[in-house]
């Protein structure tokens, strides 16, 4: 195929604005996929992705597509719409030369439109504005045309009219990719350089890389060299995506495709690293920026026993989704285990469950929390420490008041789109949040872009949900990392009858502690059994107490309802309460159940 004729693209769109059903109408137009075949969304292979109805993961498809008498190769890479997938969005757009901006005709631009945008402008991409759904009644190409003008400077008439779901307009949007989108620059004749752009591990096949060749060709039975770990590799099997995996005999410069190696450790599969021919000293590609986590939360088998299996599903989970950081970890109540580092809570959530589902994991994940930093005093502790400045990913690991010189906090720069009738509301939920207001734009007559600089903290847990609560749903955010600030930030321990709970050690903003520890204390209070003396829950920051609450006693006697007849009822009991015994930590002499841990801190 030669190189003029392939064109390398990524749809990116504000989530649900049409991106993997497009991806579907132009596998079908262009007969990749039949028509009869009830193909909901292809591209959208993951349970988890088919139950939430969102892209997780940058899938590839080759389409072929005939225009004027050529054969032309087309690369589509369907790409995850929302903001703690934006890692992936930034990874597939670098196997690409254009991109496909799609906006929903009726919702208009969006808070991750925006985000997206500025992925591609600063990559500098071929963008195709498009707008889709044009099918529906109340859609407002003007109007979002307008916006689109606005804040992009897209002129009007280069925007593209489509409806994914109908087809209309698909023809043209394919001879616009054709004709706007410039072929790759790749030179078959050169050394080759093939960029390793996604990995994912087949239980038969080994690791399996996705490429796009940036130069040369890969053949079958050529070695290749990784330049990361520089091992070398014989090629087993290679092809193109086509939905399924289609064998070829080559890669040339230009395409992208999947290479099968003898690579069979998960950790050699590196996204970013650069394949040439063994023995080659072709500079490498620069490869990726390192996605950096934001949210940290433990994660432990539910079972010890389980250990080495949750290690192993973690680490094959981690080759598809490099964006995950991993620490390990241990807690008196959960065991051994591991924090591990997330793009967002969504990011957080996904991961969960496709441990569950794709590795019938059983797992407890702690509550989440940020990544905070802090200075320290005296020489003898620097040297502890390794350094003046701490990251402190797990908050019972926070060195103590007395040798902080100052606590540090990270902060984002949300983008929320929005009706202007909202604008009081949107405006006081941020400062509830700590959160200070930069620009406004009106982006049409009506709809109002903010900037607002908030703690990420603040926006763990609830902040979208109030967000679409205060503006009837139609508001939409995403955000981007802003750095660290120094903040007024304590640290709240948890005390049973005067022992410390580890576990639920909490870093929090100053103002806020109180009404925190006391919602927590409460929260102790309802969930911990009595037992059979009193027990004091209290919540202290650096020696003070600053809630309270009294957990009074109570005589379980399970064996009390047997009228002491019924032999094997009460081993029955008796058993099942050391059963739950197994289930429980015990603090001082308290026992305390481990879900409790995780229940305390559910708002
Ligand atoms: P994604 O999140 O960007 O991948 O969006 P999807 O492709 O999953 O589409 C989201 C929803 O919009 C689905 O219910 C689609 O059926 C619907 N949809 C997509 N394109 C169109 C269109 O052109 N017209 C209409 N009426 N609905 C569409
Ligand atoms: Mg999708």
């Amino acid at each position: 195929f030669p190189v003029e004729n392939i064109r390398n693209f990524c749809i990116i769109a504000h989530i649900d604005h049409g991106k993997s059903t497009l991806a579907d109408r132009l596998l079908e137009v262009t007969g990749t996929i039949s028509k009869s075949d009830k193909n909901e969304q292809v591209l959208d292979r993951l349970q988890v992705e088919r139950e939430r109805g969102i892209t997780v993961k940058a899938q590839t498809a080759t389409l072929f597509y005939s225009y004027n008498g050529q054969s032309y190769m087309l690369n589509l890479i369907d790409t995850p719409g929302h903001v703690d997938f934006n890692y992936e969005v930034s990874r597939s757009l670098t196997a690409c030369q254009g991109v496909i901006l799609l906006v929903d005709a009726n919702q208009g631009v969006q808070a991750q439109t925006v985000a997206n945008f500025y992925l591609a402008f600063e990559a500098d991409l071929t963008i195709i504005p498009v707008l889709n759904k044009i099918d529906l009644k109340n859609a407002k190409p003007e109007v979002v045309m307008e916006q689109m003008k606005n804040i992009f400077e897209i002129e009007p008439k280069d925007v593209l009219k489509v409806s994914a779901k109908l087809g209309t307009g698909v023809n043209e949007l394919l001879e616009a990719i054709v004709e706007r989108i410039p072929p790759p620059k790749a030179d078959v004749m050169k050394p080759l350089r093939a960029l390793v752009f996604d990995t994912y591990y087949d239980q038969y096949r080994g690791v399996i890389t996705d490429v796009a060749v940036i130069d040369g060709c890969i053949k079958k039975g050529d070695k290749l060299q990784s330049s990361n770990t520089k091992k070398s590799y014989q090629v087993q099997d290679l092809g193109i995506h086509q939905v399924d995996e289609i064998l070829t005999h080559c890669l040339y410069a230009g395409q992208v495709g999947y290479v099968v190696m003898n690579m069979k450790n998960v950790k050699e599969g590196q996204i970013g690293d650069t394949l040439v021919h063994e023995g080659s000293d072709v500079q490498p590609h620069p490869g990726f920026k390192q996605a950096k986590p934001m949210v940290f939360a433990g994660v432990y088998p539910t079972d010890q026993s389980k250990y080495d299996e949750l290690r192993s599903a973690i680490e094959k989970l981690t080759l598809n989704d490099s964006s995950v950081s991993i620490h390990i970890d241990h807690s008196p109540a959960l065991g051994q285990g591991w924090r591990l580092g997330f793009l967002g809570l969504l990011h957080m959530d996904v991961f969960q469950q496709r441990l569950e589902q794709e590795f019938s994991a059983n797992v407890i994940v702690t509550a989440p929390n940020v990544p905070y930093k802090v200075k320290i005093f005296g020489a003898k502790n620097i040297k502890m420490y390794g350094g003046e400045e701490v990251t402190v990913l797990n908050p019972c690991l926070m060195p103590e008041q007395e040798i902080i010189k100052e606590y540090y906090e990270p902060l984002v720069r949300g983008t929320i789109i929005a009706p202007d009738d909202y604008v009081g509301e949107m405006t006081n939920l941020c400062l509830g949040r700590r959160g200070v207001m930069k620009e406004q734009i009106y982006i049409d007559s009506k709809r109002i872009m903010f900037t607002v600089i908030l703690p990420l903290n603040e926006i763990l847990v609830d902040f979208y949900d109030d967000l679409k609560a205060v503006t009837s749903g139609y508001a939409s955010f995403d955000y981007e990392d802003h750095g660290y600030v120094p903040s007024n930030l304590v640290k709240i321990t948890y005390l049973l009858n005067g022992k410390e709970v580890e576990e639920l050690t909490m870093i929090n903003h100053v103002t806020t502690a109180r009404t925190l520890a006391r919602r927590v204390c409460l929260k102790l209070k309802e969930n911990i059994p009595r037992q059979l003396f009193k027990i004091s829950v209290q919540a202290a920051v650096g020696g003070n107490i600053i809630a309270r609450e009294d957990i009074p006693a109570y005589r379980k006697d399970v064996l009390a309802k047997c009228y002491g007849g019924d032999i094997t009822r009460k081993t029955k009991l008796l058993k099942q309460q050391a059963e739950g015994k197994k289930k429980m930590r015990a603090i001082g002499n308290i026992d305390v159940p481990k879900d409790v841990f995780i229940t305390v801190l559910k708002k």
